[in-house]
């Protein structure tokens, strides 16, 4: 890749307050642009953050051929920065875009663009666990014209946001029994934007109920539990750990990846299986029902301290020594090279 950089004039970090940022608001001083047209990838450039022009009757406007990944850089107390996993993000955006019918992005110059780009920008990366320099790659149709058919050209893009700890709070969820975010056949296991444009009204409904999020469940019969928001979803029952499996409706998390192999590797029991509505409530009932969080990139784990289904609210018996938490922080110690890394999932930015 003949990669050009256009470095800007003068920094704008000494405006930005650190620790003050509200997330995904705050945007560094450079930006990744690729151009697909005639059927290549061309002139990749990384130049300061800026608007674009695009033509009113540019295709993801209106026929939303739109994808994205989400990731995080880290450092650690050296001040080396880190990326978690990437090559599970390239692998990713590429079969969105299949699905989508847009062109696949080539791996290695995600590679090269990303780890030049958190290079370029490291000061905004700043050390400290939670602190983290949030990376958003995404591609978007840019052929101009109404007719409804995949776009011809495309513009492949990565920005950069600096955030904090990303802190829900303990968070209360509400089983979804009549609205679906995706269905067998569709695409659901992509993160593609229409998947979240969908959420946003139901999840406003539950909202104004008290919840902060849907908890979805299978489209056709809504008994069994799929994933919340942008978070893939955990249940502890006793002593063991549950994830359903995940499926074309389901988007394959690296943190619910990560997740797994780590939990296994504390001797907590995993088990993937699915989870029935029916099966929450009876452990709830029970008092078996243990633990449930979500997981994914932004804050790695959100507790969930209940939930609600058809009117009904039903809280978890949590302990106080939490499988989450045990999780999360050996998870922490690997992104910010605090411990050993036996996996292999550190990938240093040099
Ligand atoms: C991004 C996302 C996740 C979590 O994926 P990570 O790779 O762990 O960040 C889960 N579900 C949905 C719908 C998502 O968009």
């Amino acid at each position: 890749m003949d990669l050009k950089i256009e470095k800007i004039k003068e920094s704008r970090i000494k405006e930005v307050d650190f620790s003050k940022l509200s997330f995904g608001k705050t945007f560094s001083d450079h930006m990744f642009i690729c151009e697909y047209k005639d059927g290549s990838w061309q002139n990749p450039t990384i130049k300061p953050y800026g608007a674009l022009t695009l033509d009113p009757s540019t295709s993801v406007f209106h026929y939303g051929q739109a994808v994205f990944e989400g990731m995080k850089a880290y450092k650690d107390d050296k001040g080396q920065v880190f990326l978690f996993r990437p090559q599970e993000n390239y692998k990713r955006i590429n079969k969105s875009c299949e699905r989508l019918a847009m062109p696949a992005f080539p791996e290695e110059w995600f590679d090269e663009a990303l780890r030049t780009l958190v290079a370029l920008d490291s000061e905004w990366v700043r050390p400290g666990f939670g602190n983290a320099l949030y990376l958003r790659p995404f591609m978007i149709a840019t052929t101009p014209g109404v007719q409804a058919a995949p776009a011809k050209d495309y513009l492949f893009m990565i920005i950069t946001s600096p955030v904090q700890a990303y802190y829900t709070g303990d968070i209360k969820v509400k089983i979804a029994d009549y609205y679906s975010r995706a269905a067998n056949g569709g695409f659901g296991f992509a993160k593609a934007a229409g998947n979240y444009a969908g959420q946003f009204y139901p999840t406003r409904e539950a909202a104004n109920e008290g919840y902060q999020q849907v908890m979805w469940t299978d489209d056709a019969t809504h008994e069994y539990l799929e994933e919340a928001g942008t978070m893939n979803l955990w249940f502890r029952f006793g002593d063991t750990l549950v994830t359903c499996p995940t499926s074309e409706r389901i988007l394959d998390g690296v943190t619910r990846k990560s997740v797994i192999a780590v939990a296994e590797k504390l001797g907590i029991k995993v088990e993937v299986r699915p989870v029935k509505v029916s099966e929450l409530i009876a452990a709830a009932e029970s008092g078996e029902f243990k633990e449930a969080f979500g997981c994914g990139t932004a804050a790695v784990i959100s507790p969930i301290s209940g939930f609600g289904y058809k009117g009904k609210d039903y809280s978890v018996n949590r302990p106080t020594e939490l499988y989450a938490d045990k999780i999360k922080e050996t998870i922490l110690n690997i992104q910010y090279n605090r411990g050993e890394d036996p996996f292999g999932w550190r990938v240093q930015v040099k």
